[in-house]
């Protein structure tokens, strides 16, 4: 399988409440909310779409806020997205350090890796969060959410695999998805596709000791990888059946269609559609602005909208 895989589409994390989590990343990252919806395998969760203006593929985190639905709070470790990397531009991270206290934001760390400045931080669900300031990224960042272009995030930067065993989850994305090795440091390998460039870029970390991870509150759920249209997605699907690989059936995602399989080391990774996109339900200018439901949800519009959370942003 080469050449299919034009970058990451989307990461998406299980968060805890619905109004911290959009605090977060509207008014702290600086983020676009550019949509609002249900979770489509439980309406009463919402399902928040963070990125840039157009939501790009790519761009985009994503969120289940499950509080008050029982479920709880995950373990970090092996087989498990255990960070999420944001771009931001070199320079400016000590901007982020100051904002992100003064927001209430626990920043945890500031270090160096591949030679790029990054600082780490936990959101309110307890999610670790990478800011990686980088001059690589010519991407137009979205600054109507009150940060600058001098410090605005430009998209995800690369999620983080934590894996008891690296090699067979670096030789499934080399292999069979089209990866490539572009760099190594001490028990952590970064791959990329379609070009070495944030938005493009998966690290593994080796991790033989760590805790089995488990999902809930708090934790990356899986990361999505976007492709063309449907027809390369079928084809995607059909080599990796071939493969033995257990994949599931195609979902209509409103947005995208989604194939779902899990690579060696656990992680759950998805392949994605970059068509339709956001503004198949909203005008560009007003995503986010409203409650969107798919078309087999809206019957159901009166009963969601009383059991969703109120939010402001
Ligand atoms: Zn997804």
């Amino acid at each position: 399988m080469r050449d299919v895989i034009r970058g990451l589409h989307h990461l998406t994390a299980t968060a805890d409440d619905a109004q911290e989590d959009l605090d977060c990343y509207l008014k702290a990252l600086g983020m676009r909310l550019v949509k609002k919806t249900v979770n489509f395998d439980n309406h009463n969760v919402y399902h928040f779409y963070y990125g840039d203006e157009h939501g790009t593929p790519g761009t985009l985190m994503t969120t289940f806020p499950y509080k008050g639905w029982g479920v709880p709070v995950g373990t970090h470790g092996a087989g498990q997205i255990t960070a999420t990397s944001f771009s931001v531009p070199g320079g400016s991270l000590d901007a982020w350090g100051e904002r992100l206290r003064d927001m209430g934001l626990a920043v945890v760390d500031v270090g160096e890796r591949f030679g790029d400045e990054v600082m780490t931080l936990h959101d309110p669900s307890g999610l670790v969060l990478e800011l990686v300031a980088n001059d690589d990224d010519g991407r137009i960042p979205w600054t109507a959410g009150g940060v600058g272009p001098e410090m605005a995030v430009r998209g995800l930067h690369a999620p983080i695999l934590s894996v008891r065993d690296s090699e067979p989850s670096v030789s499934f994305l080399t292999d069979i998805l089209g990866w490539e090795v572009v760099e190594e440091e001490e028990g952590r390998t970064r791959l990329a596709v379609n070009g070495d460039r944030p938005g493009h870029r998966i690290e593994i970390l080796h991790t033989p000791d760590a805790p089995q991870a488990v999902n809930g509150l708090g934790t990356v759920h899986h990361v999505a990888m976007g492709v063309d249209d449907e027809e390369t997605q079928l084809a995607v699907r059909e080599e990796l059946v071939g493969l033995g690989v257990g994949v599931t059936p195609v979902r209509d995602r409103q947005y995208f269609r989604s194939i779902y399989f899990r690579e060696p080391g656990g992680v759950l990774y998805e392949v994605a559609t970059i068509p339709p996109g956001f503004a198949i339900d909203e005008d560009l200018g007003s995503l986010g602005t409203d409650l969107k439901l798919p078309p087999w949800e809206e019957p159901y519009r009166s009963e969601i909208e009383k059991g969703l959370a109120h939010v402001v942003y």
